[in-house]
């Protein structure tokens, strides 16, 4: 068991919280999809001079919120595709660079259910390959040593999932490409697709080795299996065209979620022509969903996309991504703890341990106790860290250089005492 567990409320994403917590209070760096009303702040001088301000407009809040009003008026859901799924489909397939067609869906979940199920049908294989530690969503054939909250809690493999439907699910250590070049010699002709994180944010933050990412999308090539990179986590928050477009690798096949949204419930799976128009009604391969790119979420969106495509945004998130993760890395070597940490742009993470993390089982091997006792301090500081080592942290537009510098100073603080 990870972090704070003398309360209920287990939420995906936020993990065990203690019944007494008063999460807004807190400066939150957990993962987060939409926007910030409390942390708010705004671009100044965005070209030169990445420096946020604490104002109301902060993240355009304002404007997401007046957006969604009008949106509302017209009505909420059809049950049928509207007009503004097409818009903001047009913003995801000209921003990702593997994406020429894109169907939303709900959440994360089942962009990846849909997008397993397409692989198989395209291929017309069943097995997958995934990863020890990244999640994929809460469906069956992902929860095999899946990472995020299935580890948090101890549950790798949940009971209620049967054998049958895990049974073309195959899992290798990240970043070990040895392992998965055995697995297409001894399967080969029967992978369907491999899914990843291509940074993984779910066993805590794990990048990938240099060209790992490339030599899967050379075996895949080879194979006839498709590669499918799930970006819900990593899509718009690496770069505008997520982690394919940070690393210069493009899978076949991409799911997103989170960012997409806004902070609304949505989900999303895209990649080459070829294979999308598989999916019904343009071919035979069913999945659908009555509020699937429903008005709301598709506004909110849209808002979200527009703000971080203004230039400067990434350049600024890295700016104090890096000035978190440098002051937390310092500060732990003046108290005296051994923390190993990374990040890329608005995604970050850091273990108690020597390292080098390169998968789970590295990352199992952190100090889970240390972990537990410097989150729960943070939080009575009043920053509130993702609750598990097993979850990267996001900063956000809302994070100003005050706030970072005020979390580097908790962190002195809760680092002496623990
Ligand atoms: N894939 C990844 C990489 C995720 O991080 C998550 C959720 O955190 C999911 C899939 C599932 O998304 P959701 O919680 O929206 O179902």
């Amino acid at each position: 068991m990870e972090a704070s567990i003398s309360g209920v409320g287990v939420g995906r994403g936020l993990g065990l919280l203690p019944c007494s917590t008063k999460l807004p209070k807190a400066l939150p760096f957990s993962r987060s999809s939409g926007f910030r009303v409390k942390m708010t702040a705004s671009v100044e001088d965005k070209k030169k001079n990445y420096t946020l301000q604490k104002s109301e407009e902060a993240f355009n809040v304002a404007k997401v919120l007046a957006a969604l009003a009008e949106t509302m008026k017209k009505g909420t859901s059809f049950g049928a595709p509207c007009f503004l799924e097409n818009v903001l489909a047009e913003m995801v397939i000209s921003a990702v660079p593997s994406i020429e067609m894109v169907r939303f869906v709900n959440s994360g979940t089942e962009a990846c259910m849909g997008v397993l199920r397409l692989a198989r049908a395209f291929t017309g294989r069943e097995k997958i390959i995934k990863f020890e530690g990244c999640y994929h969503g809460h469906a069956d054939p992902f929860l095999v040593k899946a990472g995020s909250g299935v580890a948090t809690l101890g549950l790798p493999d949940s009971p209620g999932v049967p054998k049958a439907a895990t049974f073309e699910t195959l899992t290798a250590p990240f970043n070990d490409i040895s392992t998965v070049e055995n697995l297409f010699r001894s399967k080969k002709g029967e992978l369907a697709a491999i899914i990843l994180e291509p940074v993984v944010g779910n066993s805590g933050f794990i990048p990938p080795k240099p060209d790992f990412l490339e030599a899967i999308r050379c075996l895949t090539k080879e194979s006839g299996a498709l590669l499918i990179f799930d970006e819900v986590m990593t899509g718009f928050r690496l770069s505008y065209g997520g982690a394919q477009e940070y690393f210069g690798v493009t899978p076949d096949l991409t799911t997103l979620g989170k960012i997409i949204g806004g902070g609304l419930p949505v989900g999303a799976y895209g990649g080459r022509r070829e294979i999308m128009e598989m999916v019904a009604p343009a071919g035979p391969m069913y999945q659908a969903g009555t509020l699937s790119g429903n008005p709301l979420a598709m506004t909110a969106g849209i808002q979200t996309l527009k703000r971080l495509k203004e230039p400067g945004t990434y350049e600024y998130l890295d700016k104090i991504t890096r000035e978190l993760v440098q002051g937390i890395l310092d500060t732990g070597k003046k108290t005296g703890h051994a923390i190993c940490g990374g990040y890329i742009r608005g995604m970050f993470g850091f273990f108690f341990t020597e390292g080098p993390v390169h998968n789970f089982d590295d990352a199992k091997k952190s100090d889970a106790a240390k972990f537990a006792r410097f989150y729960r301090g943070m939080l009575e500081e009043g920053v509130y860290f993702a609750p598990s080592r097993f979850e990267a942290g996001f900063t956000s537009l809302a994070h100003s250089s005050e706030d970072i510098q005020k979390t580097i100073a908790a962190a002195e603080k809760v680092l002496s005492k623990i």
